[in-house]
């Protein structure tokens, strides 16, 4: 039997939920379920925040950069490492991505390298229009930083909590929660899934209501169709939707069991050369995946070597994103830093972390990567 790297793992109750939503006959990208959905999640995140579900975690960023007013012309500074939905919607809005290096101590984006381009920019006054951080599989960025810089220079912040569903940054603060939005993501890899779908959560109750009204085609009221601009079609399904009612019941145990996975990969495979993903003090990371390198110097053998092996076995394992500055997409395009993520990169791994993997198949590929290291 395969060992994938993160699969969809269902509560059981997700078909009840479903039944409801056709009982209620709302077959439709709005209903109860959706309603319910964006209720459950609010309350989850327990902050005083709107919750919006989409169709996609890219389509809630694609809204956010939107109601932050990024357009033609504009900057967006964003983590370079991280997933192409967590960045080609600022493309689909004919902005100028500007890339940033991770900080070794977090793998979240590097806030002192932030704040000298920050500075930089305002005296030459071209500042960006928005910045996205991306919550690294799982673990939240430096949210005090980052929301004190761009309250000190007014621009607007996004983070991209795609992989952070579950986490929390200092104090007990939910991943999610921060900046002017968060956006979540419930493909079928993620933390919790819908089958696809995302949310916005913002703390601006007119962001919420402008991507509610950008997400259903941009209708104005009045009896017939009436636009005073252009929208999307992005809503999330109530049926999707329902399905997101049976998994947030379990979402707390689910996020429990990937770090269990990663404490049980951590205990088995630490040796010099093998340094997994550090946990900032204080911060409680979902673990989405269980990342760690491998230096080939101390180890003998490369991350692609360790790959290949597993998949030999019929386990997926998959290098870590590849940074975005790299993408031959993306040529030419501004990035600050000193190779910290094309390290990571380079020597990076991420190991099969599925919440409903058993204990014997993690085993399985820990004797695997041990025999193959001797
Ligand atoms: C999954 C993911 C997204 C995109 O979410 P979709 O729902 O697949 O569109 C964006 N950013 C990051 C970091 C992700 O991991």
């Amino acid at each position: 039997m395969r060992i994938y790297l993160s699969r969809p793992h269902m509560s059981g109750h997700e078909e009840v939920r479903v039944a409801e939503a056709f009982a209620s006959n709302f077959i439709a990208p709005i209903g109860p379920q959706l309603d319910g959905f964006e209720e459950t999640m609010r309350d989850y995140l327990g902050a005083d925040v709107h919750c919006v579900g989409l169709s996609s975690g890219s389509a809630a960023l694609h809204l956010a950069l939107r109601i932050a007013g990024v357009g033609p012309g504009d900057e967006v500074w964003i983590s370079s490492m991280t997933f192409a939905g967590g960045i080609f919607p600022v493309n689909y809005l004919g902005a100028t991505p500007r890339f940033f290096d991770l900080d070794l101590a977090s793998w979240t984006i590097d806030t002192v390298r932030l704040a000298e381009e920050l500075a930089l920019a305002a005296a030459e006054n071209r500042l960006p229009k928005a910045i996205v951080p991306t919550d690294l599989y799982g673990q939240s960025t430096a949210l005090d930083r980052l929301e004190a810089l761009a309250a000190q220079y007014d621009v607007r912040l996004i983070v991209d909590s795609a992989e952070s569903l579950g986490a929390a940054y200092l104090g007990g603060r939910k991943a999610g929660t921060g900046g002017d939005a968060a956006i979540l993501s419930f493909n079928g890899n993620k933390i919790i899934t819908t089958s696809g779908g995302g949310m916005l959560v913002t703390r601006h109750k007119d962001w919420a209501d402008q991507a509610r009204f950008l997400a259903t085609q941009a209708r104005d009221p009045a009896p017939h169709y009436e636009h005073s601009t252009y929208g999307y079609n992005y809503r999330l399904s109530n049926i999707c939707a329902a399905i997101g009612l049976g998994q947030m019941e379990v979402l707390d145990t689910r996020v429990a069991r990937r770090r269990e996975i990663f404490a049980r990969y951590k205990a088995a495979l630490s040796r010099p050369g093998i340094t997994f993903m550090p946990e900032p003090e204080g911060q409680y990371s979902t673990h989405w995946l269980t990342a760690l390198t491998i230096d080939p110097a101390q180890t003998g053998v490369t991350r692609e070597d360790i790959r290949l092996m597993l998949l030999e076995q019929q386990i997926e394992a998959r290098p870590l994103w590849k940074p975005m500055h790299m993408q031959p997409f993306y040529a030419g395009a501004l990035y600050h830093g000193t190779g910290v993520d094309e390290g990571l990169f380079a020597n990076g791994l991420c190991l099969p972390s599925g919440s409903d993997m058993s204990n014997a198949q993690q085993d399985e590929v820990i004797e695997r990567i041990i025999a193959h290291l001797n």
